[in-house]
């Protein structure tokens, strides 16, 4: 028997044709475009996100929109736009955005205004927030809005990782207490953490970040950073306690239980796209995208082995598998039924797609009742008896998640090297190492660290343990260190 339409077409499919390790720049650009997450835009510095991109970003909204509203966080919108005037009301806020912030040229003069496109929604949100809050009986005020921000950086755009516009969710909260804001800041980081960990299947260090990475306005800014193979971290979240410095620029205010006016305090949090670059990064390989079965849109796919006279049967039995697995776990399976290629051509291109499970069904399995199950992490191929279909996949999802999660976190901590001096800190920075050591705290002395080690920027002291222990120095003035801080490169 004749396999069906054989080699019909014999066009190969876009592989990758770069090595991860070789160019990662490079290779990092064909994953992404290859796999259809994501497309160049005709406007410079931004990106299309192409719907298979989107699903993942969809995902992450699902999944998050859950703990949000467990939190008792509502979802609304703000306008794009920001008067020019609200830059100014925050003296901090203003500094750091400023310089990045896109203005709106129109002719109409009547406004008597400039418009800003929203960078961040601190400003617009809050003078809302002053004409709203009146007592304490409406704190905790807990809003989030899902958008897109546009930053105008000069840098290239690097897809999902760097692009002058990307979308986001930024939650804006209101407390009575310091206690409940800097209670609430940090549980959002450790709701971030979770997301990325167990979801994203991407460790993170958690942190505090010091005076001069920490967010313009904010009191403090605690941060998840994942760390790349190519030795470069991604800040991938960042929660921030505002303090009292918003409250008062924007007038916000509360008749607090005693009668008396009181001045609330906030915090503000986010996380973007930039997730999804860092997923990209992190696990793919030399075949193209490597996702995690959680977060995959499409978690198996099943690729029947056609022959003419056992077409028929051999779909059926694709189908009937595809019912059976999406009854049990009510996700998405593919069954890729197209006549016009080889099965190795659609192999490859699944591989490239980085679903995590790929099933093969043909006349000899249907003969001895079982299937082919191959795993797109480690390429591992199992016969698997159709009556212990159902137990294989979960069990596979679940190694699958489980195995790009403790590969990447051995990976993490085998870079991280502990220095004390400046030596040997640019030898650590030269080899692209996570770099624990301890400093001064000083932002100028920080900006040193960063021109002369060609770009290792501080990322984060760790949680709870961001105190040098008396009588350590710091690596680069050699003055009294204050902080343990981990440094590195970065995306
Ligand atoms: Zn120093």
């Amino acid at each position: 028997m004749a396999p069906l339409k054989k080699e019909a077409k014999e066009e190969k499919v876009m592989g990758i044709t770069v090595k991860k390790d070789e160019d990662p720049s490079e290779w990092y650009s064909q994953v992404v475009l290859r796999s259809e997450l994501a497309d160049y835009a005709p406007v410079k510095g931004c990106m299309i996100i192409r719907p298979y991109g989107y699903a993942i970003w969809q995902n992450i909204m699902d999944y998050f929109n859950g703990v949000m509203k467990k939190l008792g966080v509502q979802n609304a919108y703000f306008p794009l736009f920001i008067p020019e005037s609200f830059f100014g009301k925050e003296a901090e806020h203003a500094k750091g955005f400023t310089p990045e912030v896109a203005w709106v040229s129109t002719s109409d003069e009547e406004d008597g205004e400039r418009l800003a496109i929203r960078p961040t929604s601190e400003t617009i949100m809050y003078d809302s927030y002053a004409k709203w809050i009146r007592s304490h009986r409406d704190l905790p005020l807990r809003i989030n809005q899902w958008c897109n921000v546009v930053r105008w950086e000069t840098h290239a755009v690097k897809m999902f990782l760097r692009s002058r516009e990307f979308l986001w969710q930024e939650g804006h909260c209101v407390y009575e207490t310091e206690e409940q804001c800097e209670l609430e800041t940090r549980l959002i980081l450790k709701e971030y953490r979770r997301l990325a960990e167990d979801i994203l299947a991407m460790p993170v260090l958690t942190g505090r970040k010091t005076e001069k990475e920490k967010f313009a306005g904010a009191k403090r800014t605690y941060t998840i950073e994942a760390f790349m193979p190519d030795g470069k971290a991604v800040q991938s979240g960042t929660s921030h306690n505002l303090g009292q410095g918003f409250a008062k620029a924007f007038g916000i205010s509360y008749l607090g239980r005693d009668e008396k006016k009181h001045t609330p305090w906030q915090n503000s949090w986010g996380i973007s796209t930039r997730l999804i670059g860092a997923m990209v990064l992190l696990h793919s390989d030399d075949k193209g995208l490597v996702l995690p079965p959680t977060i995959a849109p499409i978690k198996a796919v099943i690729v029947p082995i056609l022959f003419d006279d056992t077409k028929d049967a051999v779909l059926n039995k694709c189908n009937e598998i595809k019912t059976q697995l999406f009854r049990e776990f009510n996700f998405d399976v593919k069954v890729d039924d197209r006549d016009e290629y080889s099965p190795g051509w659609k192999f490859n291109e699944w591989e490239l797609k980085g679903v995590p499970l790929r099933i093969e069904i043909g006349p000899k399995d249907m003969e001895k009742k079982q299937v082919v199950i191959v795993r797109r992490d480690t390429g591992d191929k199992e016969f698997v008896p159709e009556s212990k279909l159902l137990d294989k996949t979960k069990e596979l999802l679940e190694l699958v998640q489980e195995n790009l999660f403790k590969k990447a976190k051995k990976h993490m901590e085998n870079s991280i090297v502990e220095v004390k001096t400046w030596d040997e800190f640019m030898e650590a920075a030269e080899q692209r190492k996570l770099i624990k050591t301890t400093f001064c705290g000083e932002i100028g002395c920080e900006e040193k660290i960063k021109a002369e080690s060609g770009g290792a920027s501080s990322r984060c002291m760790p949680l709870d343990a961001e105190k040098a222990i008396d009588g350590s120095i710091c690596v680069k003035c050699g003055k009294p260190a204050e902080y343990v801080v981990y440094f590195s490169k970065s995306y």
